[in-house]
């Protein structure tokens, strides 16, 4: 049965690629509906989110998947098939995942990326000119460096294959992707999602993960910055805390108060600046937290 079903696999397989090599007319009536079904069948994977800029799909490969690279970076497939992929806040309309089955065949899989409409502010004011200064540089620097160490820890957390819950409750004073132009000219656009609070008030752990930075003074932009790893390339950022209660290296759980909601760092008052970042990409937390209860 398991090798018949193998044969099939292999079989259709080749179909799709010749399929792809011939011209339209000559193959079309030779794939019929019914192969179709049976090789997506066959093949078995599954998909939940949403295929849009920012967002986050958890997926589902078949027993045995050997390996899965999506837009040419392998992506690690946990024990029981599940894995996840994301897309940036600017990323392009197509993006491919290409895995290899237990039998070897390899399967291809395209997403059609839906455009977000990002909200842009044009204001008539000029960019500051000039660049940050050398003194800012040098403060800047190795708090880069920390930023991007915390952003290399791969933990085992399983924290990326749960529903994740929102860290605070308040105003949504800011929301992810919005963009200032300035004269014509894009300012960065606002990496995470802000939730307005009262300060000191405390914030809890989206999801199960291991603290992968707790900074010991504030940074010159974030405050008293808290990273957390969920796992599988999947992180969390909270800024301008007034305090953080963990430790790095320490496993929270979801729900877990891990720091107080403060206005350290540039921020014109007490808010939680949560961002979220997969491998490279910058995703929306709005579509893993759906919207606020
Ligand atoms: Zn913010």
């Amino acid at each position: 049965m398991r090798l018949k079903k193998n044969t099939i696999v292999g079989a259709l397989t080749l179909a799709a690629v010749v399929a792809i090599a011939l011209p339209l007319s000559a193959t079309f009536a030779e794939t019929s509906e019914a192969e179709e079904s049976a090789f997506r069948e066959a093949v078995k994977f599954g998909f939940s989110g949403q295929e849009i800029q920012g967002g986050v799909m958890l997926g589902d490969a078949p027993a045995g998947t050997r390996s899965l690279s999506f837009n040419g970076d392998p992506v690690p497939v946990d024990e029981d098939g599940k894995f996840i992929i994301a897309f940036n806040r600017d990323a392009g309309q197509s993006a491919q995942m290409v895995a290899t089955l237990e039998n070897g065949e390899t399967v291809k899989k395209f997403f059609n990326i839906a455009p977000r409409k990002w909200k842009i502010e044009h204001v008539n004011v000029a960019r500051r000119s000039g660049g940050p200064s050398a003194a800012f540089m040098a403060r800047r620097r190795p708090e880069l460096a920390q930023i991007n160490a915390a952003r290399q820890v791969r933990s085992d957390s399983k924290g990326w294959r749960q529903t994740f819950i929102w860290p605070a409750k308040g105003r949504i004073s800011g929301m992810f992707g919005s963009q200032r132009v300035y004269k014509g000219e894009p300012g960065s656009y606002h990496s995470g999602v802000d939730i307005a609070g009262g300060a000191g008030t405390y914030f809890v752990a989206p999801a199960d993960g291991v603290v992968t930075l707790a900074a010991s003074k504030p940074f010159s932009l974030e405050g008293n910055l808290l990273m957390i790893d969920h796992g599988m390339g999947l992180n969390s950022a909270f800024l301008h805390a007034s305090a953080i209660l963990v430790k790095e290296g320490q496993k929270v759980k979801r729900g877990e108060p891990i720091g107080r909601i403060g206005a350290t760092g540039r921020a014109t008052g007490p808010h939680l600046h949560w961002s979220m970042k997969w491998n490279k990409a910058r995703i929306d937390p709005i579509l893993l937290t759906g919207p606020m209860r």
